[in-house]
């Protein structure tokens, strides 16, 4: 019988889980993926404070995962398929087996969108990628594309510049979303060209993307873009599928929760990017993860 256990080893997870270890309960994590979640697959994190140089998301996360072990958290890697938490037991079914607890954490994230374009799923991981510090080694001085216009797009087709021969940013509006640093930066960068206005109608490619079909939404003309990549940063989509009905969710699917991360079924909490909240960061995750911890203990004692 775990005290606390909690689904997801992204930095949300992780922070809750060295808060509830070091606090004396037993806890432990249930991961289907590396510890890191989403914050493990950004090449630079500059807006984490301690590290004024910035410092690469894997690095980051392994600092958090080190954290975990040094108060005893215990990891187990697998993937979590059905939860039953109405009763003061909670029972979290695995693709292995069923384990129980006093209290259940959510931390299980979030998942890019896709576009939901011809030939997207058929082409993905062979020049359809949502993550480009995994992916953008193999477009080595090749033309890429990247879709989107918020912060996540703008800041990893920045990083794709570095390795890319030339990388199209097509954002579907007139101006980016994205904070203005980044958009400063993007604005001086000779690699980095943007189409505005544009969505993209199809991906091209027989074994592997060569074209992508765009169209202007303003005026409906349309142009084709050859490149061997195309990487998708559209928005997110929290991780619910094992989620039971009787949680209450937002009408995108995401946990609702009070100030201590208390979701409407006592003893189920959920933090981090998983649950309803305004700005989807590292800090932000940090901060719920920490938060956390008041809540559980009072409905432990209680
Ligand atoms: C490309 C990119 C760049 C980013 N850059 C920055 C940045 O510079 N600064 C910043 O502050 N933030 C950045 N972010 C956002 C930040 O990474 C997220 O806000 C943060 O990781 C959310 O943490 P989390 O723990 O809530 O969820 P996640 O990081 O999504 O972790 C959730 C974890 O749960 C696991 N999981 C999900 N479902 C299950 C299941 N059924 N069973 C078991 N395990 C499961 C997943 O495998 C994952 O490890 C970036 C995100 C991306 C994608």
């Amino acid at each position: 019988m775990y005290e606390v256990l909690i689904i997801g080893a992204g930095p949300a997870g992780m922070t809750a889980a060295i808060y509830a270890a070091r606090a004396g309960y037993k806890t432990a994590i249930l991961e289907h993926g590396v510890p890191g979640g989403q914050a493990a697959t950004t090449d630079m994190i500059e807006n984490y404070p301690g590290f004024p140089e910035g410092i690469s998301g894997p690095e980051l996360m392994m600092k958090f995962f080190e954290q975990t072990q040094t108060f005893g958290v215990e990891m187990i890697y697998e993937q979590v398929q059905s939860v039953e938490l109405t009763g003061d037991i909670k029972r979290v079914t695995t693709d292995k087996q069923t384990l129980e607890a006093k209290t259940v954490v959510i931390a299980s994230g979030a998942k890019p969108r896709t576009l939901g374009v011809a030939n997207e799923g058929r082409l993905r991981g062979r020049g359809v990628s949502y993550c480009a510090t995994c992916d953008g080694f193999f477009f080595k001085d090749q033309p890429v594309a990247v879709v989107g216009g918020g912060d996540t797009a703008v800041e990893e087709a920045m990083y794709l510049t570095k390795m890319c021969s030339s990388v199209t940013l097509i954002h579907r509006r007139d101006e980016l979303r994205a904070n203005k640093l980044a958009q400063s930066r993007a604005f001086a960068n000779d690699k980095l060209h943007i189409i505005y206005d544009t969505v993209v109608d199809e991906i091209v490619g027989d074994e592997k993307v060569t074209q992508l079909k765009l169209r202007n939404k303003k005026t409906d003309a349309t142009s084709t873009l050859d490149v061997n990549g195309v990487f998708i940063f559209v928005g997110y989509l929290p991780n619910d599928a094992f989620l039971p009905p009787e949680l209450e969710v937002n009408e995108q699917g995401y946990i609702i929760t009070d100030e201590e991360m208390a979701t409407n079924i006592p003893g189920v909490f959920a933090v981090g990017d998983v649950r309803q909240k305004k700005l989807r960061q590292v800090t932000t995750a940090v901060g719920d993860g920490g938060a956390v911890m008041h809540g559980i203990e009072e409905y432990l004692r209680a």
